[in-house]
């Protein structure tokens, strides 16, 4: 029976809204890992536990190599655990703050190892819904691993019985969105800020709706040209 005692847990290695992440070594095997502790008092005051069955039963089946493996996951006293595959170069966005902006060949190995992911995963009808650079992460050979599955969703459910009304709706649930998010990351990365940067929401909620965004001069041909292509609906 796996639980914490199974693991000799180290230092804090990142946090989110309901996860503290922890480096871990598996004590039979050594085996590095990621414990993702969620605690179950916050994921039910939060209505979040839908969220992470999602999580959890859509990152388990997925087999790709520049997607996080879920290891396993276990319950114990007040935390849901998740034991995920360690990445030890940590998050995208890190490196992004550390250089600024990333140049076009580095950039489009990130982009096309993300592209190959999100295909992969719109072949299983899911589409990741958070894709963004803290939840993009490096591991020891510079591949990119897509984490964090919590916003995650089945597109096609083969009766309706258990459907949602958004999906029913149709609207939100559509591959195109992380190919739009696809899009608002390779101008983040080539150029060290997002498309849509207005002063206030309303403001920028414009500008998205519009799709308006300027791409500076420094930018490729092909790169414009992608950018372009994933943020037209
Ligand atoms: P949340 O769902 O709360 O956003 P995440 O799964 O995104 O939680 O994890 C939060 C942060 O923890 C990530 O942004 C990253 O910095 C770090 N992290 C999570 N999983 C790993 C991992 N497997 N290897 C290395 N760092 C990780
Ligand atoms: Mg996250
Ligand atoms: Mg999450």
């Amino acid at each position: 029976q796996i639980s914490l005692n199974s693991f000799d847990i180290g230092c804090n290695i990142g946090k989110g809204g309901f996860g503290k992440v922890y480096i871990a070594r598996e004590k039979t095997n050594s085996y590095i890992v990621a414990l993702k502790l969620l605690s179950i008092e916050q994921l039910i005051k939060e209505n979040a536990e839908e969220q992470l069955r999602h999580e959890v039963e859509i990152q388990a089946n997925l087999r790709h190599p520049n997607i996080l493996r879920l290891l396993g996951y276990f319950q114990q006293s007040m935390y849901f655990i998740l034991i995920l595959e360690y990445a030890a170069k940590g998050e995208l966005y890190k490196q992004l703050l550390k250089s600024g902006r990333l140049k076009e060949k580095k950039a489009s190995r990130y982009i096309a190892q993300i592209a190959e992911a999100l295909s992969y995963i719109h072949q299983k009808h899911v589409i990741h819904r958070d894709i963004k650079p803290e939840n993009l992460l490096i591991d020891l050979n510079d591949e990119i691993k897509i984490a964090d599955f919590g916003w995650s969703v089945h597109t096609k459910k083969s009766t309706l019985d258990y459907i949602s009304p958004e999906i029913v709706e149709g609207k939100e649930h559509d591959e195109r969105i992380d190919l739009w998010s696809l899009g608002v990351l390779c101008y983040k990365l080539l150029t060290g800020t997002t498309p849509f940067e207005e002063t206030g929401r309303t403001a920028t909620y414009k500008q998205i709706a519009k799709a308006e965004f300027t791409l500076p001069d420094h930018l490729s041909v092909e790169a414009c040209d992608l950018i372009c292509s994933v943020t037209v609906f």
